[in-house]
């Protein structure tokens, strides 16, 4: 049986983290996390006084691990209100069991819950974007649509903060997509404070995704493993693959990859955007008319002409 590392610590060890050398038992793990959690909310000054916090709730382990934790750690601060989004995007056999697990996390941590979806909201839906044909994964039009609609409603709802469940492995995957895309613009905006938008807040951006799962685990809350049908599709799901066999030689990459990110951020002088608006939907844009419209308008025509 192998121990805790800590120390006068001689309990089992419940997992080994190759990227510091330690070996866990349960009580020095979910410390271990929490601490975490906390060091990056205060680290980012994450969470100012007042604040109304719109937690998007999919469902899946990230999602409610996050919705508990904020819960946890806040829990003294009577002066902040927290609540969950969940969108349904439209994917058949898979968002509605996300859903309902959304329900039960909400529902089990007494949080208010507001469900809206693609259908109702656009018109159209993930699976009508994957059976139109389109070379690309749908993802691309999940991601960007599936974001809008939560800074929207989260707007409507009075939030401040939108709190999102990204963690280690999802920041690694961004920035290293966006390196292979050559997408270098995108790569600085993903750290920039736009004003035009809800700021965003990502609490669980240094804890590994195995780390969550281990966690909900432990501490019993309730969440799905249901997978997207169409996530094998996305580039995203090879990067993934990729830093994960990266992980597995050379311990702590993801860490590399995240922390180097920052310092290269520091070292770029201050950018400036110009604030547009969407003429379509007047969202705050880079260009005249807003991603979301654009694709909305192509997978309209697409729908309607078969072209
Ligand atoms: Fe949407 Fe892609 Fe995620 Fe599925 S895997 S929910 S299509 S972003
Ligand atoms: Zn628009």
């Amino acid at each position: 049986m192998t121990v805790c590392s800590r120390r006068n610590c001689s309990k089992p060890a419940v997992i080994y983290q190759k990227y510091s050398g330690l070996h866990l038992c349960r009580e020095h793990f979910l410390i271990d996390v929490e601490r975490k959690v906390r060091d990056e909310m205060r680290k980012h000054a994450m969470i100012g006084r007042n604040e109304r916090i719109a937690v998007a709730l999919s469902g899946g382990k990230d999602s409610s691990v996050l919705l508990f934790m904020l819960k946890r750690i806040l829990k003294e601060r009577r002066d902040l209100e927290i609540f969950a989004i969940s969108v349904d995007e439209g994917i058949g056999g898979f968002r509605d069991k996300t859903i309902e697990n959304a329900r039960r996390v909400a529902e089990e941590l007494g949080v208010q819950h507001h469900i809206f979806s693609f259908e109702s909201y656009f018109g159209l839906t993930v699976d009508d974007f994957a059976s139109a044909g389109f070379e690309q994964a749908p993802c691309s039009f999940c991601g960007v649509l599936r974001r809008k609609l939560i800074e929207k409603k989260a707007r409507e709802l009075g939030a401040t903060k939108v709190a999102v469940a990204h963690n280690l492995d999802d920041e690694a995957q961004t920035i290293m997509l966006n390196y292979l895309k050559g997408d270098f613009e995108r790569l600085i905006r993903l750290n920039a404070r736009r004003e035009e938008f809800i700021p965003r807040i990502k609490p669980l951006r240094s804890v590994p995704e195995k780390e969550i799962a281990l966690y909900a685990i432990i501490r019993k809350i309730p969440f799905t493993t249901a997978e997207c049908p169409y996530v094998r599709r996305s580039l995203r799901f090879s990067v993934k693959k990729m830093l994960n066999d990266m992980e597995r030689l050379h311990a702590g990459i993801k860490y590399s990859v995240v922390r180097g990110y920052e310092r290269l951020v520091r070292m770029l002088p201050s950018q400036k955007y110009e604030l547009r608006h969407c003429e379509i939907c007047g969202y705050p844009s880079a260009s005249d008319i807003c991603k979301s419209c654009e694709m909305l308008t192509k997978l309209r025509q697409r729908l309607q002409h078969g072209d």
